[in-house]
Order: structure tokens, then sequence, then C-alpha cells
């Protein structure tokens, strides 16, 4: 009871801030207020001419972003950015990203003068990973895992109620997971990674492969147009029963089960959420996972005990959870510079806006 009242003391219902979800060809932005509720969403494509320009376009997200909420800058306790690589939270400096074209870029330097306004910092799987614990499907449990499926595959955990980053902030890279030993070349130069079976690109490689093939298929109607293949004509090519774009999934799915079975041996989660531009509900990507992991758990007492395929669920946050994941970064950040993280009460559980704010 003493720490509920401590709680909602600690709340400032004016308090606003920015989650900025940066990705390699779009930057999602976001007013988050203290409910996790999301105003003026905008999306503007990425400039990844070079590394001024692409800073430039997140502050352009930031400043649109306000705009179509008609909320002042000076609102703004902080904003919180997501990024699709490897990031130094503590530095406020993206490592490296493959998808921006960036090295060693002090982001948060920049942004705070730029702005004016605290900035934190993270990788963008562990952004929208905070944002489903706290706000989404896995809140208030202390052990959970989001998958995100989409241009690349990648997980993060939450193990006892923190985000769980590893040494370099990628514990949880299992795109990289070699599945099939001779499998198709990754992004990573590595063959048979997941993300090179069962990513979006994977998946339109393999329906490009097919086509050329001579196989049969409603996707060729694509080709006449002359439009690239991508993963969602697939998604609408099965769900009109097509095949080749039903068995694409279906392979895909499988491989996605075996990733998160691994998952779940590693991190035994109460709860796997799926989330990222595949996470469709009742798709045959989403039915070959469930049916895959259902025949892995009939053979195994363990994992049984361990997980039922209720407990793998799709987002319902969609790209919100990376959004409003970003924007708590500026808190859980906060939080761990003040050595609270050894406390029971400061984990995302129990997850509050600090005074400061
Ligand atoms: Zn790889």
């Amino acid at each position: 009871m003493q720490q509920v009242q401590r709680v909602n003391e600690a709340r400032e219902p004016d308090a606003l801030m920015i989650g900025v979800d940066v990705g390699g060809t779009k930057i999602a932005a976001g007013i988050v207020d203290t409910n996790g509720q999301v105003e003026g969403r905008i999306q503007i494509p990425t400039d990844t001419s070079d590394v001024e320009h692409t800073l430039q376009s997140i502050a352009c997200a930031i400043r649109s972003t306000l705009e179509a909420a008609g909320t002042p800058l000076a609102r703004v306790k902080a904003v919180g950015l997501g990024i699709p690589g490897m990031v130094d939270p503590e530095q406020g400096v993206c490592l490296l990203s493959v998808n921006l074209g960036w090295q060693n870029v002090a982001v948060q330097r920049w942004l705070e003068q730029e702005l004016g306004v605290p900035c934190a910092i993270d990788n963008d799987v562990s952004a929208a990973t905070l944002g489903e614990s706290i706000y989404g499907a896995g809140k208030g449990l202390q052990n959970m895992v989001y998958l995100s499926l989409g241009t690349g595959v990648a997980a993060r955990a939450i193990i006892d109620g923190w985000l769980y980053r590893g040494a370099h902030g990628m514990a949880g890279e299992i795109g990289h997971l070699v599945v099939m030993p001779d499998g198709p070349v990754c992004r990573c130069g590595a063959r048979g990674c997941l993300e090179a079976l069962a990513a979006g690109p994977a998946l339109a490689l393999a329906a490009q492969n097919a086509i050329a093939e001579g196989k049969a298929t409603q996707l060729q109607t694509y080709q006449r147009q002359h439009e690239i293949i991508r993963s969602e004509h697939i998604f609408a090519a099965a769900s009109a029963n097509d095949a080749l774009s039903l068995q694409i999934l279906r392979e895909a799915g499988e491989h996605i089960a075996y990733g998160i079975y691994l998952l779940v041996m590693t991190f035994d989660p109460q709860l796997v959420v799926i989330g990222g531009g595949l996470a469709i509900e009742q798709s045959p990507l989403l039915i070959a996972i469930q049916a895959r992991i259902a025949h892995l758990l009939g053979q195994s007492p363990v994992g049984r005990a361990m997980l039922s395929t209720e407990a793998i669920q799709v987002t319902n946050m969609q790209r919100d959870a990376a959004i409003v994941g970003a924007a708590a970064l500026v808190a859980q950040d906060k939080r761990k510079k003040q050595g609270a993280c050894a406390y029971e009460q400061y984990r995302t559980i129990n997850y509050f806006y600090p005074r400061w704010l």
C-alpha cells in the first residue's frame, strides 16, 4: 500500500517526453505522456546520405511531432531514441549502425545541443522491449521476451524486471543464430542465419528465386507490374491461397519457432511478445510459428512445464512500442545513474516517471 502511494506521488501528469524510433528508411516519432499514450505520431523518410543529414532528419521528426500535436518544445522534458544498431547508452554514442551507416556517432550530445532537452539513446529493439514491458502485453511481468520480426530479426529479454542488455547491449540478437549451416548468406557474412531465412527481405528473395525457377505463383502479378516483390505481397498472396506464398511463410515460421524455443530455454520467460512488421495475427506465418512451437512442446515435458502456446502473443502496440519504449529509456537511464537498479521498487514492473521529470 505504501508503495502504491509512493508511485502515485511520483507521477506528474504534465510530464511529456518524445520517443523516436529511428529506422534505416523511416523515422517514427510521437509525444508520450506518463500513461504511455502517444500523440502527434508522425513518420518521415530517413535521410542516410551522411551523418549530419540523418541527425537533421531526427531533429526534423521531433519538430514535426510537436507541430502535429500543437505542443511547444518547452513542455517536453526529455527525448528518447531507439536506434538500429550497437549503442553505448552511458556515453550516448551509437557505436555501429549498418542501416544508418553510422560508426561512433555522438547522437546524445548532438541532439541535446540542437534541442536543449535531455536525451537518451539505446538500441531500437531494446526500446520496443521496454515499451512492451511497461505499457504492453508484458506489463507487470518480471520475465518476458520481445521478438522483433521485420527487416531484421532480433529479441531482447526483461529479466527479473530489468531490460537485459549484455556486455554490448546486443543480448538477444538471435537473427544471427545459424539455423541452417549451408543456408543463404546473411548480411552479417555468415550462412544460414535465422534472419537470412525468415526476415522480410529473406521472404522476398525466396519468392524471387522460386519465380526465377519457373514456379507458378500469384506473385508474378507484381513482377509484371515492375514492382519489386516485398514481404507484404507474400502475405497478401498467401491470404488468397497462393501455394508458393503459403509455403514460404510456413517454412519461415518453422525457423522462427526454433528461435523462440531457444529464447524460452535461455531466459525462461512468462511471455513472448512478437512485434515488428511481420507480426500479423492469424497470418500463415503466425499459425506456422504456433504449430511448430506446439509440436516442440508436445515432445518435451520440460518445455510444457515452462511455456504454453498461449504465452506467445502478437503485440497490440505495433510501432508505438518502440516510441513509448524510447521515451521510457530516459527514465530507466536516469534511474540506473542514480544507482537505483539494486532495488525492487525501481524495476519496470513498478515503473514510474522519476521526480526530475
Ligand atoms: Zn547473420
